[in-house]
């Protein structure tokens, strides 16, 4: 079994509900920040040496610049898919202790991720700062393929035929996939009878422990039962 990642939650003060800045589970440490969705270099001054693996962002909208989130969390030497970005505006204050437990669940199940699963892009929001900041770039997480697993030489072409944008193709005996040309969808990852294919940002180890916190209703005041 695979050990808990160290866990922080920081929470934007412009948008935590009443109570939420009090909200804990049993691991991770909770900071509430004052306009952190503006000034992302907070992150570094709260976390400062504190040997976090994974950490979790409360943001209050969809307006931050995760080349600048990735370029303050690589600084603390955090792999860039270990965070977990979640928007709260307009969230009740017990929902967002429901989905905040859920995420910090699903960053604990996190195993990290290979450099092949790194790709770089031109961040899709240059503004005045990320200039100045120089933080241009962002990473996007794609799948990797696991050669000691993937048949791809005794003729598997299963995910090949399954990629709607064609990123997968066989190439000298392996499975080449084009970064550029994939969009992370993912069908790759279920298709894939042997688990040789994987996206570390989503894992099935990730995606039950979240579930199990979202129906367990731990962290929020109510069960959230399936809905029939
Ligand atoms: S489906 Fe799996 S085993 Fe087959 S080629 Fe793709 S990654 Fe390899
Ligand atoms: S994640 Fe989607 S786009 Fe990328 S290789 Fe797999 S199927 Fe193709």
């Amino acid at each position: 079994m695979n050990r808990m990642r160290r866990a922080a939650v920081l929470l934007c003060a412009d948008s935590a509900p009443l109570g939420i800045g009090e909200w804990a589970t049993e691991g991770p440490e909770v900071h509430v920040v004052s306009s952190l969705c503006g000034t992302p270099e907070a992150i570094g001054q709260v976390l400062a040496r504190k040997g976090i693996e994974s950490l979790i962002l409360g943001l209050c909208s969809g307006e931050y610049s995760l080349a600048e989130i990735q370029r303050e969390t690589r600084q603390l030497g955090l792999d860039p898919f270990g965070v977990e970005i979640l928007h709260l505006q307009g969230i009740s204050a017990e929902r967002s202790r429901l989905f905040l437990s859920a995420s910090v669940a699903r960053a604990g199940a996190y195993e990290g991720s290979r450099p092949e699963n790194a790709k770089l892009c031109i961040s899709s929001q240059i503004g005045r700062r990320s200039l100045l900041k120089l933080a241009l770039t962002e990473y996007r997480c794609v799948p990797a393929v696991h050669e000691e697993t993937c048949a791809v030489r005794t003729g598997c072409r299963i995910c090949v035929g399954a990629c709607p944008h064609s990123a997968l193709a066989p190439s000298d005996g392996t499975l080449r996939l084009d970064k550029q040309a994939c969009v992370s969808c993912g069908i790759c990852v279920t298709a894939c009878p042997r688990e040789a294919i994987t996206q570390p940002t989503c894992t099935p180890s990730q995606l039950r422990a979240e579930v199990q916190v979202l129906l367990s209703g731990e962290g929020g005041e109510e069960r959230h039962p399936l809905p029939l």
